[in-house]
């Protein structure tokens, strides 16, 4: 870099710098600013020689990273302090006793969290990952700042994410979209959910972003003048009685439209034709509630609501804070538009998360906040099930949408959709869950298994002889009652093994073979049990016929018995090694040499797609598609095994791919479509099936082709038919076909 790049960078630096004065909190203290310079100094010189992939100079992440977390979060000092130091300990030679001399135990805490989950992508192993991840919600219980900072600094990340190499942008957009999008919903960071969601869409499926974000570009000008000619008569309404307001019109997000294309299977085109709007007021605390009502009767006076759609955040706020009320109602020009109803204090709470909530400080959601982290500890402490199983469980809460049930005693209680009877019986007490035999939904008996709904009033029903079984965990959702049944048979299971144990010990000694280690290790590999534990168990059980052992020689009370051991491949590398390297089609790897591969069943990679490899265990190397259904798990749960794969065009190979077809029926269509892909030369028909519903056809068809090309120019030759509406590429087998990816 030259003297006068050095010094233009410089000023950007110092740009940057007092753009987050200016922004932090407007009440903030000479002594906050003399802190914040103290932390903005540090950062600088111990980045000093550090640049960043794009070139630029590395501190202007952390500043970013601050405006974040004061800018879009709303937190204060000492979160901008710890922001701004977030990689010092991590990157430099800076340690946390340093930090902590110049900025005190707090800032150590938290830099010392945010040190401990960084580069959790880059571990070895997913047991790891999500072990990493269990710490950080730990974390989160001592000091909340500490994942909202990571939060900010994942997003900093993902929005500068275009510097970086094909293969980790995947991996990294995947691990957002994994762990991160759904953490910050959970927490009520809507619009930092949702821009995370859209960037990661656009790394992951590149073509679809750019398709919905012209499309919204196009559509704007309409979709303005509709949402303006809708709000003219409620505001005049409004300002008639007397209302402070601001009316704002909400776009969907990219990812929210491309989220319901795929699981609705609606065109792009009816989607963006949504309409939502939000009314903003600005009403005393104690008027919040009657004000908003009068809003929703003040709109529903002009335009007619859908009964079905009302849904009043307000009385009943979601567990992370959120309120407000949903209405949609018909327009005249017959499309309908979703009304949110909020003031200003919720609307904050909304867009900012708990971070606004600490402004209100004598709001009830501060409770809510204390509850939320509770309840992650309660989940965190039970120590048995593996840290994988436990982000499994944590997300399916995460996902989820929540339903309210009442006690006997009319208490409130918040479970996840979908929740049994045995999940409240968990959510009260353990010990109430484990020996619950039934329930009373609205005063009538229902068994366990029972789903609840919202409003339902629940008596458990519990029996001292009752125990814990396996088969409650299929229906069971709330990780808190998974992991205490899980617990609980941990529990059972060793019991059992204890009293196998005594049993064995008996026949062994009738049959004068020694106990020892080395013998009960020769027994179980002789029933083809994996450990000790396995082989006591199924002895307790009595799933194993014992006066097998009278068979085996033995010398001195010694078992000569010498089992079959397979050698088991030790490590990737060693699995890379091992496959052939013949076929050219493809190379993988950083060295980019030609492997031996399988195509993954589910989706289908051919020639063109963008795709990666995923090492399995027993199977070679699999090549996915990177918008393959299963993509997002592999990379983010075992990203160690994904390396990377690009097409060669050495040979000609067929390969398999499926095209569905839509159109309306009529004489010799099939025909027509079967003359046109038997009249392309380098495609292959494997099957074809046509169903036909009032008038309307559908057909799958699979072919072989060698690649994208020759697929795009037969599917554009399939849609020129008359009567054919649509043609498309499937994706996968959908997600029925999730991959074992233990093998
Ligand atoms: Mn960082």
């Amino acid at each position: 870099m030259s003297e006068e790049q050095l010094t233009l960078e410089r000023k950007a630096i110092a740009r940057e710098y007092r753009a987050l004065l200016k922004n932090s909190k407007r009440n903030a203290t000479d002594a906050d600013k003399i802190l914040i310079r103290k932390a903005f100094d540090l950062a600088v010189e111990a980045h000093q020689n550090m640049r960043r992939k794009s070139g630029e100079a590395y501190i202007f992440h952390p500043i970013a990273v601050a405006r974040i977390v004061s800018e879009e979060i709303g937190l204060g000092t000492t979160s901008i302090v710890c922001a701004l130091l977030h990689d010092v300990v991590e990157d430099t030679e800076i340690n946390l006793d340093d930090i902590e001399s110049l900025f005190g135990p707090r800032v150590r805490l938290i830099i010392d969290g945010l040190t401990k989950i960084k580069g959790a992508h880059f571990l070895e192993n997913a047991s790891m990952q999500a072990e990493n991840f269990r710490k950080m919600l730990l974390t989160l219980s001592d000091d909340v700042r500490v994942i909202l900072i990571k939060l900010a600094d994942r997003l900093h990340n993902m929005r500068t994410l275009g510097s970086m190499r094909n293969d980790k942008q995947q991996k990294i957009a995947s691990e957002t979209l994994y762990l991160y999008a759904p953490l910050s919903h959970r927490l009520g960071l809507y619009n930092i959910k949702s821009e995370l969601e859209d960037l990661c869409l656009k790394y992951k499926e590149p073509e679809v972003y750019s398709e919905i974000e012209t499309a919204l570009a196009k559509s704007k000008a309409v979709r303005t003048r509709f949402i303006n000619q809708f709000t003219v008569p409620v505001q005049r309404a409004l300002k008639i009685a007397d209302f402070e307001f601001e009316i704002k019109s909400r776009t969907k997000s990219i990812y929210s439209i491309y989220n319901k294309m795929l699981t609705k299977n609606i065109p792009l085109e009816e989607i963006y034709d949504v309409f939502a709007i939000r009314i903003i007021l600005n009403s005393k605390q104690e008027d919040e509630k009657s004000d908003c009502w009068k809003a929703y009767s003040i709109v529903t006076d002009y335009y007619k609501p859908n009964p079905d759609r009302l849904r009043d955040w307000i009385s009943t706020p979601k567990s992370n804070g959120y309120e407000s009320l949903h209405t949609t109602v018909m327009s005249p020009s017959g499309k309908w538009v979703e009304v949110q109803i909020r003031t200003k204090r919720m609307d904050e709470i909304a867009e900012m998360g708990y971070a606004a909530h600490w402004k209100y400080k004598e709001s009830a959601s501060e409770h809510a906040l204390d509850e939320w982290i509770t309840r992650i500890r309660e989940t965190l402490q039970n120590p048995d099930p593996s840290a994988l199983e436990f982000i499994d469980d944590f997300k399916l809460n995460l996902f989820s949408k929540e339903i309210f049930v009442f006690t006997p005693k009319g208490e409130l209680k918040n479970l996840p959709q979908s929740a049994t009877a045995l999940d409240f019986a968990f959510e009260i007490h353990t010990q109430v869950g484990a020996q619950c035999i039934g329930a009373k939904v609205n005063h009538k008996l229902v068994p366990l298994s029972s789903q609840l709904n919202s409003g339902d009033q629940v008596e458990i029903l519990t029996s001292s002889k009752q125990k814990p079984k396996e088969d409650w965990l299929r229906f069971v959702v709330t990780a808190k009652a998974k992991s205490n049944i899980k617990a609980l048979l941990k529990e059972e299971r060793r019991k059992i093994a204890i009293d196998g144990q005594e049993i064995l010990g008996r026949k062994l000694r009738n049959l004068k073979i020694n106990s020892n280690d080395a013998n009960i290790k020769k027994i179980h590999s002789f029933f083809k049990l994996t450990s000790p534990h396995e082989l006591y168990y199924k002895v307790g059980t009595e799933q194993i016929d014992l006066s097998k052992l009278s068979n085996l020689k033995k010398e001195k009370g010694q078992l000569k018995y010498r089992s079959a051991r397979k050698k088991k491949a030790s490590s990737i590398k060693d699995i890379v090694k091992s496959i052939d390297t013949k076929n050219t089609n493809l190379v993988i790897g950083d060295s980019m040499e030609s492997l031996d591969y399988k195509i993954a069943s589910c989706c289908n990679p051919i020639p063109g797609d963008n795709i990666f490899g995923f090492v399995t265990v027993s199977d070679g190397i699999k090549i996915h598609r990177q918008n393959c259904p299963n993509a997002i798990t592999l990379m983010s749960n075992y990203a160690y095994r994904i390396i990377k794969a690009k097409w060669t065009n050495a040979e000609v190979i067929s390969f398999l791919a499926a095209i569905k077809i839509i159109g309306i029926d009529q004489v010799g269509l099939v025909n027509d479509v079967t003359k046109v892909i038997s009249s392309e030369y380098n495609v292959n028909m494997r099957s074809i099936s046509f169903d036909t519903d009032d008038g309307i056809f559908e057909g799958t068809i699979k072919v072989y082709v060698n690649d994208t090309t020759h697929l795009t120019e037969l599917m554009r030759k399939l849609s020129a038919i008359d009567g054919v509406t649509k043609v498309s590429r499937i994706k996968g087998e959908q997600l029925e076909s999730t991959v074992n990816v233990a093998n």
